[in-house]
């Protein structure tokens, strides 16, 4: 992971998670970003998360990885080659009280280990992906399960407006936005997550 640059993600990006936390489905799409100091691997390791900032969500998504300086009239394919599956962890209270003060976000999303990732491997296109669900279980229960057809704004999309905004580099990192069923993280959970039915990460929370 020491090749990664930046992490950019998309918020409120599949209509029934807006709609489950109360928010607006969005027109354009809300952007922030991660340091990369809150990377932790999926690998089977324990993970500690903070226990006195009150709930902390899990929000599985896909993770786009960026091979390549992004060049005006590159496509999807010419700049993607490799995913993962990334979880993007919030604390939810304190994203709250932000929201509530009108600041940002980056106390609530940007902590030690918010933001988790599988291995990469390859990326087989975004028609494909439509074919393939993403799912997380805890505890051996599916929590969530996504399609990206259910997505608002596409890869394409994500891409463009990310570019434009930020520029896109080699070694960034789009994360791509979660479907419903975020829940809350408990001290020991399991969590694992997975490409179809192929186990793609997982890791145990440690929350003291
Ligand atoms: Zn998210």
């Amino acid at each position: 992971m020491e090749d990664i640059r930046n992490i950019f993600c998309i918020g409120r990006n599949y209509a029934k998670h807006a709609e489950e936390l109360g928010n607006e489905v969005p027109s354009e799409p809300l952007l922030f970003t991660k340091p990369t100091n809150a990377l932790a691997l999926a690998d089977g390791s324990v993970l500690s998360f903070p226990a006195t900032k009150g709930e902390i969500h899990y929000e599985l998504e896909i993770v786009l990885k960026i091979g390549k300086d992004v060049e005006e009239g590159d496509s999807l394919a010419d700049v993607i080659s490799e995913m993962a599956l990334g979880v993007d962890l919030t604390l939810r209270d304190v994203q709250s009280k932000l929201k509530e003060k009108g600041h940002p976000w980056l106390r609530a999303k940007g902590f030690r280990h918010s933001a988790i990732l599988t291995p990469f491997f390859s990326f087989p296109g975004s028609e494909a992906c439509k074919e393939i669900p993403f799912s997380l279980t805890k505890n051996g229960v599916g929590v969530q399960r996504g399609h990206t057809a259910q997505m608002i704004f596409s890869f394409e999309e994500i891409l463009k407006e990310c570019d434009a905004a930020f520029g896109l580099k080699k070694g960034d990192l789009l994360f791509t936005g979660t479907p419903e069923g975020v829940g809350k993280i408990a001290d020991r959970d399991v969590f694992v997550l997975y490409w179809g039915e192929e186990e793609k990460g997982r890791f145990r929370a440690s929350i003291a």
